[in-house]
């Protein structure tokens, strides 16, 4: 941020706001992307620590994670261990290295990687997200990794909201090393129920892919053939060949665009088993 030259400390959101409009301003929490950005056009930053926007709590039904908790925290939390198989604790926890975790937040990480395990991780589990502009507005997680870095320039993200009914979910990964960033990751939830004949069957399933996109996506196909079926094997293998199915990545040197499909595949496959 080569012409920064004023940050300020807002102590309420509707501050916070207020001091967005003026151009050249733009939102900070933890900072970790901010300041690693060289950007001309940012002249001063509201840096958003002392709004209260860290928690993790239940609340009217759902539970409810603040803006600015940090990756740490998600990491830690005995809320979301406890939830959907602690895929969101893991999800945190492999998203950054110990000094970024305790600095870095949740929205921070989604918008500065649309595409990585955490987005994917709250898609699969249906989250929702709370933007403050003039008003307030609630949009369906898929939109809001859509949404454009420069449209939230004037606006805030405070809080993202999760369903309380605590499905079965799965994430898997693959990186050129353990602690490597993943080049793909699917992340499969459902509820796994007892049908009167005693299979079990699967229900409200739902499955979300990165690594595959410039954001984080659901794979319908897969979701459809996998929806009120008993997850044996030739089911499994039928949804994970879909998973496939209307993908079309961009081919890097960590992976190329044949390599990511089939990853869709292979790793929506290892989910749906470990679920089952
Ligand atoms: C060395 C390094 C290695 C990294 N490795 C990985 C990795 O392996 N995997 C991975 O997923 N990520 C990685 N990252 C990215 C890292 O996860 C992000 O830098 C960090 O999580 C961003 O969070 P933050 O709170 O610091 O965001 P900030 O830097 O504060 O903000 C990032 C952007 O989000 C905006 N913003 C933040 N909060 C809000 C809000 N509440 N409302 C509106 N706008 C907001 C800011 O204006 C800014 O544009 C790495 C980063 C670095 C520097």
């Amino acid at each position: 941020m080569l012409n920064l030259r004023e940050i300020h400390k807002p102590t309420t959101v509707e501050e916070a706001l207020k001091l967005l409009q003026q151009p050249g301003t733009v939102a900070m929490a933890g900072g970790t992307e901010l300041l690693a950005r060289a950007r001309r056009d940012v002249e001063a930053v509201v840096d958003l620590s002392a709004l209260g926007l860290s928690y993790i709590r239940e609340s009217s039904g759902a539970i409810a994670i603040g803006a600015t908790t940090t990756l740490a925290a998600l990491a830690e939390s005995p809320i979301l261990r406890a939830m959907a198989n602690g895929v969101i604790a893991q999800a945190a926890h492999r998203s950054a290295g110990s000094v970024l975790r305790n600095q870095g937040t949740v929205v921070g990480t989604l918008i500065t990687e649309p595409d990585g395990i955490l987005a994917v991780v709250l898609l699969a589990l249906d989250a929702q997200v709370t933007i403050r502009r003039n008003g307030l507005t609630t949009t369906a997680f898929a939109d809001f990794l859509s949404t454009p870095e420069s449209l939230l320039n004037n606006a805030l993200v405070t809080e993202i909201r999760l369903p309380m009914a605590n499905p079965r979910a799965s994430l898997q990964t693959v990186a050129r090393t353990p602690s490597d960033k993943p080049i793909v990751s699917a992340c499969v939830a459902a509820q796994i129920l007892r049908s009167a004949q005693n299979d079990t069957v699967a229900r409200d399933v739902r499955i979300a892919l990165g690594g595959v996109g410039e954001a984080a996506m659901r794979a319908s196909a897969p979701e459809k053939a996998l929806e009120g079926q008993s997850p044996n094997d030739p089911t499994i293998e039928n949804a994970a060949h879909l998973a496939r199915e209307g993908l079309s990545p961009r081919g890097d040197f960590r992976g190329s665009v044949e390599y990511r499909k089939e990853m869709a595949v292979v790793l929506t496959r290892r989910a749906v088993k470990e679920l089952a």
